[in-house]
């Protein structure tokens, strides 16, 4: 038997490559003008900067990693993401001895162990940036205007920015214990990840999937309740700077990153339309990591994007557009006489806002079936001298290849009524 390809892997064959070249053109692009420089870390790293700088409470570390002992008897992790890498990175490096703020950015592969279904695979790509050794929240509002600049020069539509802020050790410690007394009667009813939650992590039970767990969530107490003058001075910031550079965002309080290190600005950007997997970007401020993984103190915000999804966004708002430009029908009109008729019968359709076009130079049947065919209109009204003289014509279904014939009247009511039926008003 052939050896196929590991599942929730692709290959990237040459026609969709190009398309991947051109995000990625567009994505240096910007992170030149930002002032963002490229960083290329190894694809696999030692399992435990996984384990510190994504976190032991994690889906990523609990269930998704590619773990194995290399010959040598190591614990090797394939990267499931880009940041605990380019932290590492950062602290092994020095880059902290250099002048600061850091602005960095890649784009390359990462692997998790997932069920793999549209736009979720074990091979993904993701484009991230990360800023080290600056904490001003004009630097948040930075990379979220990036994101934001980024997708509108691709032209993506749909789009929602949700921001949040998720505190920092100062004021988490006030929103736990609230948090656990609202959860404590209703424990019993949580779903098995979010009861283990609940003592470590109660957090992250904001962002469950589940629908009963948000359910039981509904009016429970957000961190946005209980922000340190600190926090919430930098959150108002950001929204201010937000607004300036005409980002328009949503504050969405159930948007949490559940783990110590991270503080502050939460942001995800979501797409409609995609598909369950509507995330298409993830972001925050890690003010504790550098620390976690063994450097000075430094803050530090990022995000990062998924490449596949990007496209499939990009994909479906193109299709969008070219399902606007195309013409429902074309009237094929064969001779003087039937021509005249045509015109009459086009502009009534017009009139009801119908598009709908007719063929201007007098051609051939088949040159205008063709034009037809070119415009990609889904149906051709096809009147000769000789259906006119019976007061009939004939309504082909061009995607179908079907046709019938009608009477003048009854040819524009079944146009009319087969344009509402393909949902147009
Ligand atoms: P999700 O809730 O979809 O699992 P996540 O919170 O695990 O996302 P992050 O770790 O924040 O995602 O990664 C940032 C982005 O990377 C996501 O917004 C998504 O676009 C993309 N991404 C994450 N996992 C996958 C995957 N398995 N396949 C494709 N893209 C992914
Ligand atoms: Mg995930």
């Amino acid at each position: 038997m052939a050896i196929q390809r590991p599942k929730g892997t692709q290959d990237l064959l040459p026609g969709v490559v190009e398309q991947w070249q051109g995000l990625e053109e567009q994505i240096r692009k910007i992170c030149k003008e930002y002032g963002y420089q490229e960083i290329r870390t190894p694809m696999f790293e030692a399992t435990e900067l996984f384990q510190r700088g994504v976190g032991e409470t994690t889906d990523i570390v609990n269930k998704e990693m590619y773990t194995f002992l290399d010959k040598g008897d190591r614990s090797i992790t394939l990267r499931p993401e880009g940041t605990a890498s380019v932290c590492r990175a950062y602290v092994e490096n020095k880059l902290y001895g250099g002048p600061q703020p850091v602005k960095l950015y890649y784009i390359g592969p990462m692997f998790r162990y997932e069920r793999p279904q549209s736009g979720r695979f074990r091979q993904f790509h993701q484009f991230g940036v990360e800023v080290l050794g600056a904490d001003k929240p004009m630097v948040d509002a930075e990379v979220i205007t990036l994101v934001w600049d980024l997708y509108s020069r691709l032209g993506l539509k749909g789009l929602e920015v949700h921001v949040n802020s998720v505190g920092c050790p100062t004021c988490r410690p006030e929103h736990k214990q609230k948090l656990q007394e609202f959860l404590e009667p209703h424990k019993e009813q949580l779903c098995k990840d979010c009861q283990s939650r609940f003592e470590k992590n109660p957090l992250r039970i904001l962002d469950c999937k589940n629908s009963s767990c948000q359910e039981i969530t509904q009016g429970a107490p957000t961190t946005l309740d209980v922000l340190c003058e600190d926090c919430a001075g930098h959150f108002a910031e950001l929204k201010r700077l937000l607004t300036a550079a005409e980002v328009v965002y949503k504050v969405n309080p159930r948007l949490v990153r559940g783990l110590d290190y991270y503080r502050k600005t939460a942001f995800e950007v979501l797409v409609e339309d995609i598909g369950a997997q509507s995330a298409i970007c993830g972001g925050g401020r890690y003010d504790g990591l550098v620390q976690e993984v063994g450097g000075p103190q430094t803050p530090g915000i990022g995000f990062a994007m998924g490449m596949e999804r990007v496209l499939a966004a990009l994909k479906l708002s193109q299709e969008h557009q070219d399902e606007d430009k195309k013409e429902f029908l074309m009237l094929v009109a064969l001779g003087e006489k039937a021509q005249s008729e045509g015109f009459a019968i086009i502009s009534r359709l017009r009139k009801k806002g119908l598009p709908v076009s007719i063929d201007l130079l007098g051609r051939s049947l088949k040159a205008q079936l063709k034009a037809a065919d070119r415009v990609q209109a889904k149906y051709a009204g096809i009147l000769g001298e000789e259906e006119l003289s019976k007061g009939i014509i004939i309504l082909r279904n061009l995607r179908l290849g079907e046709q019938e014939e009608l009477t003048l009247k009854e040819f524009e009511e079944q146009v009319l009524k087969q344009y509402k039926e393909d949902g147009n008003q």
